[in-house]
């Protein structure tokens, strides 16, 4: 079956109990047991939930997985990962990475004693040279957040695969329909349900996805133990969303296409980072392993101050000025001060990541009318 078919029917049966099309929404903390132990597969709503079943039963076959978890954000989904290991393990991971995964490793785990290792993961020589017998872990994200790197899946699945190592891909900026990093050799796929397979920016929300069943119950017993969970009402809300995925993802990636090229003959916009430029440094690897460039970029001005950034920031009309990304509405964001706050400045200039940089989450709005808004915004 097609990728289109797949998201408008996956996970979907109708509700045997009526014929509803749609899951309904199963607003319920508990389960009628007809004797003690004995019941319909469901028990207490932290562990199983029958919209949650249909949502992460879609999740896993939009991801070409086997499983799927759903958690009630995409930082619970990441923390749930981060619980499979033990103090002295390592993990290596990206070095420009979206800002609250960075603030979960350094302010909460690293203090149980795990060891992050934060390197250029598009060079598969560092990734190499990083691993020792302790590492357990290698935390991909691809493409970056907000600097649009590009880091080669399969090649590092390589070396994963060959050592032992668990690989897991926060697949958030590309969503499903772009990439799919199980069919590259990652064990676990990550997402920011919040993003692109919500899409309309109403609900917070995180799943895994994996083939493998004992990583499945391993993760499963974390997300039933610490009790991240999505409630019904945002699972329904996602099973939504997943049906317009491919028309909504066909749309961002022509605006952003369109606005990529036109920022980068404006003579007022300095560098633009967005990994469908042939002489994009990751080009290859993204026209490899992507099956288009998505809505995401990021750039910065000739006038390189802060003040001009600021000015532009808050001249747009149709683009808001929010954190967050992946709704089928344009939004500006000043990495900065705002998404990628938690980084140490020093940190995020030595990554490339400058006071100017302004990063754009194209809508699927009108593309003439976008570039119309930042045409007047730059000035
Ligand atoms: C938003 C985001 C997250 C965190 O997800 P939440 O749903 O906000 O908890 C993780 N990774 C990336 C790339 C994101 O954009």
């Amino acid at each position: 079956m097609k990728l289109a078919t797949k998201l408008i029917h996956a996970g979907a049966e109708p509700d045997p109990s009526t014929g509803a099309i749609m899951t309904p929404i199963y607003q319920t903390s508990t389960f009628v047991q007809s004797a003690p132990g004995k019941n319909k597969g469901y028990e207490y709503a932290r562990s199983q939930n029958p919209t949650r079943k249909a949502l992460e039963d879609a999740l896993a076959v939009v991801e070409n997985g086997k499983y799927a978890l759903a958690f009630s954000s995409g930082v619970a989904a990441t923390d749930a990962v981060i619980k499979l290991l033990q103090p002295g393990d390592e993990v290596i991971a990206a070095n420009d990475m979206y800002g609250g995964t960075y603030r979960l490793f350094t302010k909460v785990f690293e203090k149980f004693g795990i060891v992050f290792k934060y390197i250029d993961t598009t060079n598969y020589n560092n990734v190499a040279a990083a691993i020792n017998s302790k590492t357990k872990l290698i935390w991909l994200e691809t493409p970056t957040n907000p600097l649009m790197n590009i880091t080669d899946i399969a090649a590092i699945a390589e070396i994963t695969k060959k050592k032992n190592i668990l690989l897991a891909v926060d697949n958030t900026f590309a969503s499903p329909y772009l990439q799919n990093p199980l069919d590259l050799g990652a064990d676990i796929v990550m997402h920011s349900v919040t993003k692109y397979l919500g899409g309309h920016s109403d609900v917070i929300q995180g799943c895994l996805v994996m083939n493998e069943k004992e990583l499945r119950e391993k993760l499963y017993f974390i997300q039933k133990s610490c009790g991240a969970v999505p409630g019904p009402m945002d699972c329904f809300l996602v099973l939504r969303g997943i049906k317009t995925l491919h028309v909504r993802m066909e749309r961002h990636c022509q605006n952003g296409e369109k606005i990529a090229h036109w920022l980068r003959n404006n003579s007022k916009v300095g560098k633009v980072y967005w990994p469908g430029f042939e002489d994009h440094p990751n080009y290859n690897i993204a026209k490899k392993q992507m099956r288009g460039f998505g809505g995401m970029l990021s750039f910065t001005l000739k006038d390189d101050s802060i003040e001009n950034a600021m000015r532009v920031l808050s001249s747009t009309k149709i683009f808001s000025l929010a954190e967050s990304l992946g709704g089928v509405e344009s939004l500006i964001n000043h990495p900065a001060s705002m998404t990628h706050a938690s980084i140490p400045r020093e940190e995020r200039i030595k990554n490339g990541l400058t006071d100017s940089l302004i990063r754009l989450s194209v809508g699927i709005e009108d593309a003439d009318d976008l570039i119309e808004d930042l045409k007047q915004a730059i000035g």
